[in-house]
């Protein structure tokens, strides 16, 4: 895309985070590349999550597992979700895993042929979202897998609360615990950790730790992370408006007194939302307040001093910190994140080197 709106991704940047976090817990990484790895783009963020060690990748449905394994991935690949009983075959097929999280949905699955589905039991250890919320369901479900043919492959729980409350945490850790004994089964992978818990939370139970976040250097405990993302634009005005002017959809701002405006080419339609009206963006040395709504496609900035035309404009990145933009913006990095729209031109550093599509494309074909 030419547009010049874009998001930058250090993939060396993925890398050394996935290293570090496998460092830390010591255990197999299963690296969370759902919804096209948080907006980064699936196939990239998963080249550098392999380079750096990752033994399984996870998404959410079948729709991005089938991706993956277009794009030539052909490692492990685990999905955390619900899956359509009606996309068992596929699954076996193309030999992905997934979660299997209540009796409804294995009485679904044991209809169909499903001899050689690989499983990862859910357990639901607090967050009250999909898994069992007994050891005697669970079990029941273990059976009926088993009896129909299904490789029982794993089995995990999902922590809600691990950047936030650790006696919560332990509760659900054991709650979890008492489930795997229970069921007295030698899994391949035991897993409760997302990116917080894998920098903090050590247990003897599990084998494995699921990162998601934290590839972009996201994580609540461990503060060496690099931060490989930024979200960049350029200015394409730049204009003097007088006293008493208005500025944007509404008129809703108006001119102090002789003022600088710059408009930028980036709009809630690319993930830059409306409530970004009145925080800044980084441009020339300056943080530049969004005066005015927020349009689909731009949006307005002022300026302490004039500057060309195609200055660089930077909505996140090196000068302004995500995690700090999500707290003005009363929300969470991922969203930000996951927001960014396909309609932004994607960039990556890849060895040192900016990566060109041709060349990505090589990549990943040569990888599986
Ligand atoms: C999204 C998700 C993760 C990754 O969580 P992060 O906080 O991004 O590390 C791990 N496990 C499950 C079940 C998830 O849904």
């Amino acid at each position: 895309m030419l547009r010049n709106t874009w998001m930058e991704v250090n993939l060396d940047d993925v890398a050394f985070n996935v290293r570090k976090l496998k460092e830390t817990c010591g255990k197999k990484i299963i690296t969370v590349i759902k919804a096209d790895a948080y907006g980064c783009g699936d196939k990239y963020v998963a080249t550098a999550a392999l380079e750096a060690g990752t033994d399984m990748f996870a998404v959410s449905s079948e729709d991005e597992a089938f991706i993956l394994r277009n794009e030539g991935f052909m490692q492990p690949i685990l999905i955390l979700g619900a899956t359509n009983p009606e996309s068992t075959s596929m699954l076996i097929k193309n030999n992905i895993s997934t979660a299997a999280y209540s009796m409804e949905w294995i009485e679904k699955i044991i209809e169909k042929d499903c001899a050689g589905l690989r499983v990862h039991l859910k357990v639901d250890s607090g967050m009250n979202r999909i898994g069992f919320q007994t050891k005697e369901e669970l079990k029941k479900g273990f059976d009926l897998l088993k009896e129909h043919g299904c490789i029982i492959e794993g089995i995990f729980t999902h922590f809600s609360c691990a950047d936030t409350d650790i006696d919560f945490t332990n509760r659900q850790y054991e709650k979890f615990r008492e489930a795997v004994e229970y069921l007295q089964y030698p899994f391949q992978w035991i897993h409760c950790d997302n990116s917080d818990a894998t920098a903090f939370f050590k247990d003897p139970l599990t084998n494995a730790c699921r990162i998601g976040v934290s590839l972009y250097g996201i994580n609540t405990y461990d503060h060496e992370l690099h931060y490989p993302v930024s979200l960049k634009t350029r200015v394409i005005l730049c204009k003097h408006v007088s006293k008493g002017d208005k500025i944007g959809y509404g008129a809703t701002y108006t001119a102090q007194g002789d003022e600088i405006i710059a408009t930028l080419p980036i709009g809630y339609a690319d993930g830059f939302i409306r409530a970004n009206q009145g925080r800044k963006v980084y441009i020339d040395g300056s943080f530049c307040e969004v005066t005015g709504r927020v349009c689909m496609d731009q949006c307005m900035v002022k300026l302490d001093h004039e500057v060309p035309f195609d200055t660089e404009a930077e909505i996140f990145g090196a000068h302004i910190n995500i995690e700090d933009m999500a707290k003005e913006l009363h929300t969470i990095p991922y969203e930000i994140l996951c927001l960014i729209s396909p309609r932004v031109t994607r960039k990556y550093i890849f060895h040192g080197k900016e990566l060109k599509e041709e060349n990505a494309r090589i990549i990943t074909s040569t990888i599986s």
